[in-house]
């Protein structure tokens, strides 16, 4: 393989494999085109709404002033994709549950007590020989102590009782990344659940580290296979009622 047709990989594309190799294929392989989803339309506003807030000075990091960037934001997103204009029927419904989603962030955190070190950080690493994993950290935050943790924004809810460990692979990822790339092994992972206003926590050990290293080996070498037999068993679950693909997904189209 040239460097250019190495394998992609990331902590979104090695869930969908693992959730099922048919939609991975759809997704990663036939590189199929998919019609924006508003979930995901709301949590690129809000986020950059979060990212945004982060220019401002401490004490103007407030409520207020987060709510008040929501239009121009909003704005900029339809001029880069017009179809969402279509999309979102009721402007002032959209943002004012955008609004609401922001109002429980601060809840959760006073950004007016911490710098934001890195916001929307690109990791990457050679993984290996025809490897590449990298990853977009929301934000990363270095103490003045040295330690560091990483943040991620979620629009939708906490994850139930019990699945809190695969919500956090992404996290681990992540820290993984970084910690091949700066040898510094991140103290705190944390998901954010704006939908409910939920916290997962997590302080990683390096074997957690290296479980999830061990595990997108694993992920590596199944694709490769994959690849290798034209192999996509779909694997229906309760995400088909969320597939885009599902029309064409042999699973379903028997
Ligand atoms: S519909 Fe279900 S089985 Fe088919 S590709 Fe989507 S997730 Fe996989």
């Amino acid at each position: 393989m040239s460097s250019d047709s190495r394998l992609r990989l990331s902590p979104s594309s090695v869930n969908d494999y693992n959730n099922c190799p048919q939609l991975y294929k759809y997704r990663s392989i036939d590189k199929l085109p998919q019609p924006p989803s508003l979930d995901a339309e709301r949590g690129t506003l809000v986020h950059t709404v979060l990212h945004d807030l982060f220019e401002k000075l401490p004490q103007d990091r407030t409520p207020a002033h987060a709510i008040e960037l929501l239009p121009k934001s909003w704005q900029e997103q339809i001029e880069a994709k017009p179809e969402l204009a279509t999309l979102v029927t009721n402007e002032k419904e959209w943002l004012d549950r955008a609004a609401s989603l922001l109002t429980t962030y601060f809840t959760l955190e006073n950004p007016a007590t911490f710098e934001a070190t890195h916001r929307e950080m690109h990791l990457e690493d050679d993984f290996e020989e025809n490897v590449y994993l990298h990853g977009y950290v929301d934000r990363l935050d270095v103490a003045p102590t040295g330690e560091v943790r990483i943040i991620d924004y979620k629009t939708g809810k906490s994850p139930k009782y019990g699945w809190e460990e695969k919500a956090l692979f992404q996290l681990r990822v992540y820290a993984l990344l970084y910690w091949k790339t700066n040898g510094v092994l991140p103290r705190l992972l944390q998901l954010i659940y704006l939908g409910d206003g939920k916290l997962v926590k997590s302080n990683p050990k390096l074997s957690d580290l290296e479980s999830a290293e061990k595990f997108l080996h694993r992920t590596a070498t199944d694709i490769f296979i994959s690849i290798e037999k034209n192999y996509w068993p779909p694997k229906p679950s309760k995400l088909c009622d969320w597939c885009f693909f599902k029309t064409i997904c042999p699973a379903h189209n028997d």
